[in-house]
């Protein structure tokens, strides 16, 4: 069958894991045990979800002049996505999270966005004869608030439909700039700082959801972990389980469920049973370690729900 294709226009992170026995104090050099390399980023992650399912992706990202740069290309190759708009900035250091992990398993995390942080609306003007041909537009945050912007306007005017993921939460997020976007997904806090309101129960979650609605966008779905999701729309309330499974290690969920729903929704064409599958993806993605190395190819999903 052939794919519909899904362009993510993120960011892209290189993981620098430090496994230590406790964090050094000012001043003091310690020796840590382990270290590990790890390929992240929002956006790279739910392309690596979608692509390790078999979507056709595209990725409009930005890499520095580094061997991270180096790195996160040959990564995105290896899961056969199109990374001819990934471009790489001289001068400018890559994405970057240099994370230390204590034995009781606390993380401390440091971002440093680097040349994501210069990916521009002129970037994705440049990539505008692979967007257009794309199914599906996939943004997150990490990348310069005005290229989210910019991007769904776009898209409006391709007819292309857009998610947007509004993670990491800002609060500076101009939601009336939203206006045409097709799906925003936010989890339960994303959801309460972008409309302003209390999200605790049920009800509130929906008040929430369309009040973001009547800012002209067309469906709100709240991810709320082991609880499942929320689908909202103008008329309805669709609760969707999570599945239950012995939990592992819960990092990049997230990126599991956003990344694998876009690749349903452009397989199945609607949105309730490209969730069913969505979450059944997320919840396997929890059973192992690690975050796009969780991610279960098209072959291990088909196994995981028999
Ligand atoms: P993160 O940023 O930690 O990746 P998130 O806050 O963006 O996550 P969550 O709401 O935690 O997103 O998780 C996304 C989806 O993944 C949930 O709606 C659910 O379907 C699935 N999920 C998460 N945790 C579990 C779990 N423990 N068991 C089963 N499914 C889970």
């Amino acid at each position: 069958m052939t794919q519909a294709k899904i362009a993510v226009v993120g960011s892209n992170m290189v993981d620098l894991i430090t496994y230590t026995s406790r964090m050094p104090g000012p001043g003091e050099t310690l020796e840590a045990p382990s270290f590990e390399l790890g390929c992240g980023g929002k956006g790279a992650n739910q392309a690596v979800a979608a692509a390790k399912l078999g979507a056709d992706v595209v990725m409009v990202t930005k890499v520095g002049d580094d061997i991270f740069g180096k790195n996160t290309m040959h990564n995105l190759e290896s899961f056969g996505i199109d990374t001819t708009h990934v471009t790489q900035v001289q001068g400018t250091s890559s994405g970057v999270a240099p994370i230390f992990v204590e034995p009781s398993g606390e993380n401390s995390i440091l971002i440093i966005k680097g040349a994501n942080a210069t990916l521009s609306p002129a970037d994705v003007d440049a990539a505008e004869d692979k967007l257009r041909q794309a199914a599906l537009i996939l943004m997150q945050m990490e990348v310069p608030l005005e290229t989210v912007y910019h991007t769904i306007r776009r898209a409006s005017e391709w007819g292309v439909r857009t998610i947007l993921n509004p993670a990491p939460a800002a609060p500076d997020l101009d939601v009336t700039r939203l206006r045409g976007l097709d799906y925003l997904i936010p989890n339960e806090t994303e959801l309460a700082i972008l409309s302003g309101r209390e999200t605790g129960d049920e009800a509130g979650i929906v008040d929430a959801a369309r009040a973001l609605m009547a800012q002209g966008i067309g469906h709100v779905i709240v991810t709320l972990g082991g609880r499942g999701v929320r689908l909202v729309t103008a008329d309805q309330v669709q609760a969707i389980p999570a599945v239950q499974v012995k939990a592992v290690d819960t990092t990049g969920a997230g990126d599991a469920f956003i990344g694998s729903f876009a690749h349903f929704l452009t397989q199945m064409g609607e949105p309730v049973a490209a969730l069913h599958q969505a979450v059944r993806f997320a919840a396997h993605s929890v059973t192992g370690r690690g975050t796009q190395k969780s991610y279960a190819t098209a072959a291990e999903f088909a196994d995981f729900c028999r």
